[in-house]
């Protein structure tokens, strides 16, 4: 068997190209610092840029640390590490974004955090260098995931977090499709720790997140993490149920002393269209857990991987 390295570090790339070179210029000398034997894997998210190519050539200036997975296509990030999660030797697993809004010099602190026993290392950003609407739609949402599940991370957003080995398999042996590594990596750690690191304005390019992947996201956070949603919307439809059969024994009641009467429809139509919009939402909801179900009953392949590039020695240890 080869010497397995002691950190893997993984990040994913999709259509980073003008960033890539300055990330390798930094990340190779943050690790190298580190004086630890270490890999570092590059998952390739079907880039439609030259990112696939760029990274290929990286892997040639240093085969013994690099390894490149390409995937078939655009599986989303939480995917892609995924794919990177499952291909990773090392016994503490560091993720990292590609856009250097998570410096590498700070994996020092994350393993020493490991050292003091920990075995899920989240981060919290200081001075997040986001635009204001994403930071004031990231605290909102860690509001409500923190009432929703079990699941207490101060800064969910950020992907600079360190797993022992133990928690990767466990992630990996989870079949689920669309999930959120954080959240459940937090679940299998015994003994979490959260700790402060730097935050940087992306190197290059934008954010690869639109406003519709970022709702994306967060309905597979809270759905995939908790059945509150439902149990919500039960609720509620008890309450109304009951308010509504109140106010039908009233309006009969009404009818029944007064005679027909035409006035007051409109309140009648209000309240009408608050519960078609209360019922709708509702059917929305059931379509986000029957969407998921679905998924996972088709049980297809989650990514597909097109090459790994790696030294030859690399392989045979797996
Ligand atoms: N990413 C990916 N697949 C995607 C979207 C993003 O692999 O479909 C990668 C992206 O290349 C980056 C990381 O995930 O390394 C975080 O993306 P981004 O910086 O755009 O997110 P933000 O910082 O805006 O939350
Ligand atoms: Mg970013």
């Amino acid at each position: 068997m080869a010497n397995l390295p002691l950190l893997s570090v993984i990040i994913p790339v999709y259509n980073e190209e003008e960033g890539l070179q300055a990330l390798f210029d930094r990340v190779y000398p943050a690790l190298d610092a580190l004086h630890l034997s270490y890999e570092l894997i590059f998952i390739n998210d079907g880039s439609r840029d030259r990112s696939g190519a760029l990274l290929r050539q990286q892997f040639e200036r240093r085969p013994e640390v690099t390894r490149v997975i390409l995937l078939n296509g655009n599986y989303g990030q939480h995917m892609a590490i995924m794919a990177g999660f499952e291909q990773s030797r090392g016994e503490r697993i560091v993720t990292l974004d590609a856009d250097l809004q998570n410096p590498p010099e700070e994996i020092g602190k994350l393993l020493q955090a490991m050292d003091a026993g920990h075995d899920y290392v989240g981060t919290i950003r200081m001075q997040r260098q986001d635009s204001t609407w994403r930071r004031w739609a990231s605290r909102l949402m860690n509001r409500l995931r923190e009432r929703m599940t079990r699941i207490h991370m101060t800064d969910q957003g950020c992907m600079l977090r360190a797993y022992d080995r133990r928690i990767i398999r466990a992630i990996s042996s989870c079949r689920e499709v669309n999930t959120f590594i954080p959240a459940l990596a937090y679940t299998f750690s015994a003994n979490p720790v959260e700790i402060q690191v730097k935050h940087e304005e992306r190197a290059a390019g934008e954010s690869k997140y639109s406003i519709y992947s970022l709702v994306r996201l967060n309905f597979d956070l809270i759905t995939g993490f908790s059945v509150v949603p439902l149990q919500t919307f039960s609720l509620l439809g008890m309450v109304l149920s009951v308010l509504s059969g109140l106010f039908v024994v009233y309006l009969f009641v009404r009818r029944w002393m007064l005679g027909p009467e035409a006035e007051g429809v409109f309140t009648l139509f209000a309240i009408t269209f608050f519960l078609i919009s209360i019922l709708l939402f509702g059917i929305g909801l059931l379509g986000e857990y029957v969407g998921r179900i679905y998924q996972q009953v088709r049980d297809r392949p989650r990514f597909l991987i097109q090459a790994i590039l790696e030294a030859p020695d690399a392989s045979d240890s797996n």
